[in-house]
Formats: structure tokens, C-alpha cells, sequence
């Protein structure tokens, strides 16, 4: 009889640097991580799905645990870390091994009586000579029934990569896949277009540009061997406007060139890219500019 097929949703947990993108992007097979966010209204943010013969894994971020404050664990912040792991079906919290730091505390701290089964991660064993120093770290930090499961990887090689997967799976209710094998790639390629430009917006402008500032993605089309992309940045106001566009459109070119030989490099082919900025005055309140940009 054939395994029940499984989907829902994983929190990728963990500070900075300790390898979540990376093993979200070996676990998704491609590069579609990406780093930075701005105007966001779900919940959760969809890092990437992988999708497996026995199951889906929808693997998201959860904001209030990264954004948290380092003084800041204390009761009101752990509630609000919890309400960030509202609904998800299961938890990564990834660790580098051979280091805990004060922030590990805090990613596992956001963890701690949000009830949901979590899988430890120990990352870069690569960097690990001596794999036998891995068993006194795992005792002292993944004591006792604390984890689900434990296990020490290299996302970077792609090791030890299948027995994650089937824990994770094993923690996911029984479900049709969320999203078929074609949707994920025509949907994410429009996506991931729009999630490059407001990369690059969040790097070159970062709080200059305000949290309202959107990407919509206004054409998307095959053209012999390359993509031909054109993309809106949306802002409230014109001094916005005037910041995203630069001297002399100097600041929208940067972003353009940067943003297109990112999606070259993801999409493996040659992109024509339109950049233009518009200001359309409080599309955040605007029900039928959030369905424009896909934040219902
Ligand atoms: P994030 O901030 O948690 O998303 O971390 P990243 O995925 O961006 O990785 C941070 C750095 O660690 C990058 O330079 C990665 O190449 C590196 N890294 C990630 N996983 C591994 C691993 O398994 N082994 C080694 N040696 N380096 C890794
Ligand atoms: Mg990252």
C-alpha cells in the first residue's frame, strides 16, 4: 500500500548566517530563497516549496521571530513570536554546528510552548573535522525529547538532505499538494521576478524606502530564448518617487541592472527588463491595488 500523500506548511527558523536560505534552496533544488522583503500582509512568507513523491513541503519564514529584539524575550515578545508560528504545520530551527550563540537562545526561545514539532537542524558539519565532537554539542543543546528529530547536515554539499525530508514529511497532516508541479514554476518565475526587484529596492534603499513600497510584475513573456519582464515599483508619494528614481535616474538604473542579471542568473537565460516607478497615492488602503500587487 503507498504512503499517504503529505503537505503543509515548515517554518524555517534560526539567526542569521547559519545556512536557512541555503538549505531552503538545496531542498528546493533551485535558487528561488530570497532574502528581502518589504510590503508583506500574509502571515507567512513562502521561501520555496519542495515538492517530493511522498509529499509537499511549503517552507516559510516567520517575520516576528526574525525581526525580534535582543532584549527583547520576555513574555510579550515570545506571545508575538508564537502568533508568528500560528498555523504552521511544523518547524526547522536551524543551528551551526559547533557554535550556540545568544541568538540560537532567542530562535529557540520563539520555539519554546508554541506547540509545534520542531526538527533540529545542526548545519555545516563540513566545517566539522572531527565528527565525533557533534555528540556532546547535540546533548547539551537538543536534550531529551526537546526535538522531534536531530539532524546534522550540510546544506551547501546537499548532505543528509533525504532523511530530513521524510521527518518533515512525517509531520505534515495528509494532503493533496497545494500546488502543482506547473503551477510552481509559472507562478514563481512571475513572482520571483518581482521578489528580485524589491530585493535590490531593500539593499540599495533599505529604510528610505517605506514598508508600503510594492512590486507588481506587469508583463511577463517568452520571446524566443529570453524573458521580456516589465515591473512597476509602487510608493505613496513623490519624494518616495524621487528616492527610487535617483539623480538623474541613476538609483532605478542600478536596480534594473542589478535585478535583471539576478533573474538571468536564476532563470538561466537572457532578460529584457522594463523598470518603471509610479507613485499611486495610499494603495495600501486600496482593496483592488492589493489584488493588483497579490497581497488578499
Ligand atoms: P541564512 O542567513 O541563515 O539564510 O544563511 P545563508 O543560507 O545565507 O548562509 C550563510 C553562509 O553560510 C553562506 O556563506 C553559506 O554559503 C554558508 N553555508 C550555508 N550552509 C553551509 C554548509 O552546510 N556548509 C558550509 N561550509 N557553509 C554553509
Ligand atoms: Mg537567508
Amino acid at each position: 500500500m503507498a504512503e499517504a500523500y503529505r503537505a503543509g506548511t515548515v517554518a524555517v527558523i534560526g539567526r542569521p548566517n547559519v545556512g536557512k536560505s541555503t538549505l531552503v534552496n538545496a531542498l528546493v533544488g533551485a535558487r528561488i530563497s530570497i532574502v528581502s522583503h518589504k510590503a508583506q500582509t500574509t502571515r507567512h512568507r513562502l521561501l520555496g516549496i519542495a515538492t517530493f513523491p511522498a509529499g509537499q513541503l511549503l517552507l516559510v519564514d516567520t517575520p516576528g521571530i526574525h525581526r525580534a529584539e535582543k532584549r527583547a524575550i520576555n513574555r510579550s515578545m515570545n506571545r508575538a513570536a508564537r502568533g508568528a508560528l500560528d498555523g504552521v504545520d511544523a518547524a526547522v530551527l536551524v543551528v551551526e554546528a559547533g557554535r550556540w550563540t545568544d541568538d540560537d537562545d532567542l530562535a529557540r526561545a520563539a520555539l519554546d510552548g508554541a506547540g509545534v514539532p520542531t526538527v533540529l537542524v545542526v548545519n555545516k558539519i563540513d566545517k566539522i573535522k572531527e565528527k565525533s565532537a557533534l555528540l556532546p554539542y547535540i546533548a547539551e543543546h537538543a536534550p531529551g525529547d526537546a526535538f522531534r528529530a536531530v539532524h546534522p547536515l550540510s546544506a551547501l554539499k546537499g548532505k543528509g538532505l533525504e532523511p530530513l525530508v521524510r521527518d518533515l514529511l512525517a509531520l505534515l497532516p495528509e494532503s493533496e499538494p497545494h500546488y502543482a508541479e506547473d503551477e510552481i514554476t509559472d507562478r514563481s518565475q512571475r513572482f520571483l521576478a518581482g521578489e528580485l526587484v524589491r530585493e535590490q529596492l531593500m539593499l540599495r534603499l533599505g529604510e528610505e524606502v517605506p514598508y508600503s513600497a510594492a512590486v507588481a510584475v506587469d508583463r511577463f513573456e517568452e520571446d524566443g530564448a529570453m524573458f521580456r519582464i516589465a515591473a512597476t515599483i509602487w510608493v505613496e508619494r513623490e519624494g518616495q518617487k524621487a528616492i527610487v528614481v535617483g539623480k538623474a535616474g541613476e538609483s532605478i538604473k542600478q536596480i534594473g541592472r542589478a535585478s535583471r542579471e539576478n533573474m538571468e542568473r536564476l532563470f538561466g537565460r537572457k532578460v529584457f527588463l522594463e523598470l518603471w516607478c509610479k507613485v499611486r497615492e495610499g494603495w495600501a488602503d486600496d482593496a483592488a491595488a492589493l489584488r493588483l500587487f497579490g497581497y488578499e
